[in-house]
C-alpha cells in the first residue's frame, strides 16, 4: 500500500499549485476562474492561493472533501 507516497504527492502538487499561483500573483496577474474566466479577486487569492475559481464558483475550488 502507498497511502504514505500518496500523500507525500498530494502535498507536493499542491505546492506547486500554490507556487503557480503566487507567481501569477507577484507578476501581477490575475488568476482566472476555471469556470467562467472572469478574474479572481486579489484579496481572495493572497487569503487562499488554490483557488481556481471566482466568488460566483467556490464550490469547485474547496478542498474540504474526501473523494
Ligand atoms: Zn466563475
Amino acid at each position: 500500500m502507498t497511502i504514505e507516497n500518496e500523500s507525500v504527492i498530494n502535498i507536493e502538487a499542491l505546492l506547486s499549485e500554490v507556487d503557480v499561483a503566487m507567481q501569477r500573483l507577484a507578476e501581477g496577474q490575475y488568476q482566472l476562474c476555471a469556470v467562467c474566466q472572469a478574474p479572481i479577486d486579489r484579496d481572495r487569492l493572497i487569503e487562499n492561493p488554490l483557488l481556481t475559481t471566482c466568488v460566483q464558483h467556490p464550490k469547485l475550488s474547496e478542498r474540504g472533501d474526501h473523494e
